[in-house]
């Protein structure tokens, strides 16, 4: 099995997530003690916000870039950004090192697709929602997105730095969210993608009427897919 490689923090909670979904996946398909071989570089995520927030997302870039030469240098044979809202900068980081970069977008969409789904509604962070980075890309595979009004975007925005990053999970935050995908499905929307990281913890498919899509789980499941299938075989070493 290849080494997955991680850059995380984005928040740690989600990382979290991400570790436990890699070895529990791994050892699903390989069973016993089999778990994921991985490398994780972890950042500080307020430096990451303050960046964000001030827009100079060259920087912020320039920062993950040289965490995915680390992941490489560490024995990486691939790299996950482990959040969708940073995916505005995935160019830059792929384009730094020589092992693939997972995107986040095309194993969601293919996701959707594999379910003969087209329009889908995106919860994420206010860049992710209203950005064109991560809706372009959903759409260069097919996929109309159909995003929250303008008060249902500062919500689910909020809820997610204000909370889901800091490990708060609030039955109040979660009808919110419920009352943003009743909307969205009224709207025309198929399915709801969970396009951030975290939303994972507060959201699952038991609070929607229609599907839900969540990039952790399917990221993950996408990395350890690949990681078993690139090394030829389950390797049961
Ligand atoms: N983890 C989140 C995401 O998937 C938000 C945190 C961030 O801004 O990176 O977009």
């Amino acid at each position: 099995m290849q080494t997955i490689g991680l850059i995380g923090g984005m928040s740690w909670e989600s990382t979290a997530a991400y570790y436990r979904l890699l070895n529990e996946l791994t050892r699903e398909r390989l069973g016993g003690l089999h778990s994921a071989p991985c490398v994780l570089y972890s950042v500080d995520f307020a430096r990451i916000e303050r960046l964000q927030t001030a827009g100079r997302w060259d920087e912020a870039g320039e920062l993950l870039a040289e965490a995915a030469v680390a992941v490489q240098a560490a024995g990486a044979d691939m790299v996950l950004l482990c959040t969708n809202t940073m995916h505005k900068v995935a160019d830059r980081v792929a384009a730094a090192v020589r092992i693939p970069l997972v995107h986040l977008a095309d194993t969601t969409a293919a996701a959707v697709r594999a379910q003969g789904l087209r329009r889908v509604g995106l919860l994420g962070t206010a860049f992710t929602m209203e950005q064109d980075f991560y809706r372009d890309r959903l759409a260069s595979h097919g996929i109309q997105v159909l995003v929250p009004d303008a008060k249902g975007r500062r919500r689910v925005h909020e809820v997610i730095y204000d909370e889901l990053c800091l490990g708060v999970v609030r039955e109040e935050s979660r009808r919110d969210y419920q009352a943003v995908i009743a909307d969205l499905v009224t709207a025309g929307a198929e399915a709801v993608v969970l396009g951030c990281t975290e939303i994972e913890l507060l959201i699952g498919a038991d609070d929607s009427p229609v599907p839900v899509f969540p990039t952790t789980f399917l990221h993950a499941e996408a990395a350890v897919t690949r990681a078993l299938e690139a090394a030829g075989k389950p390797d049961p070493r």
